[in-house]
């Protein structure tokens, strides 16, 4: 099965976040706007974060893509990952719709400039089957979400737990050698306390065998390798 993590937002935590990543071998993508009043990554941090990890445009100004004008979609999709292509010196592929947001139009330009595009729909846990509209398992927040609640996966009963979930499905995506996707954002991991409840989480998954661990942008190349 296929395990792959993405962070969004560009804030200074996730230095942090990767050496936690890098120390239990877990690959994943960060999703960096480029002019953002709460990204606080320098670009000379995300050029570091580079070296290890994939770098992903979370477009320019993170707006709500689906309420701009035609005209501006461009800037923000395409300007987006020159500018990073700029600061990391490498191909950009991968892209985040801000807030998940994303109609036809938004996905066209996508589709014209990268390979991979990450939505906001949880509890996925097969083999993406549109690589430009990829949801992911589930997300690091304490925040309850009914969807979960409603599917089975998860009662009320004792709390929200994104950590209980997660372990349910990631056994999920291993009972159908499907992929595991987990998704956050550093700072409110920070925000929520959730920084030890992760590593337990990764601690978890490091005993299991027959995991692949790749970035996001890795999904686009195990699809062409089994066409
Ligand atoms: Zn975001």
């Amino acid at each position: 099965m296929i395990f792959t993590t993405s962070w969004d937002d560009g804030n200074k935590l996730d230095l942090k976040l990767s050496k936690i990543l890098l120390e239990h071998g877990i690959k994943g993508t960060f999703y960096i706007p480029i002019s953002w009043k709460f990204r606080s990554l320098q670009d000379k941090e995300v050029k570091k974060l580079s070296k290890n990890f994939e770098i992903g445009s979370h477009s320019v100004s993170h707006s709500d893509l689906t309420k701009l004008p035609s005209r501006q979609l461009n800037h923000e999709i395409l300007k987006s990952k020159k500018e990073l292509e700029e600061i990391i010196r490498k191909e950009v592929n991968s892209f985040a719709y801000p807030f998940g947001k994303v109609n036809g139009k938004i996905l066209d330009s996508v589709k014209a400039h990268y390979l991979f595009a990450r939505t906001a729909k949880e509890l996925q846990t097969d083999f993406p089957t549109d690589l430009l509209n990829c949801g992911f398992s589930v997300s690091i927040t304490n925040r309850p979400r009914r969807m979960f609640v409603s599917s089975g996966v998860f009662g009320l009963r004792n709390g929200f737990r994104w950590d209980k979930i997660a372990r349910k499905l990631f056994l999920a995506a291993m009972k159908n050698d499907g992929v595991f996707h987990l998704q956050g954002h550093s700072w409110e991991i920070e925000k929520e306390k959730n920084w030890d409840k992760l590593i337990d989480f990764f601690d978890f998954i490091s005993k299991f065998d027959d995991v692949m661990f790749i970035d996001n942008g890795g999904l686009a190349n195990q699809q062409s390798n089994t066409l």
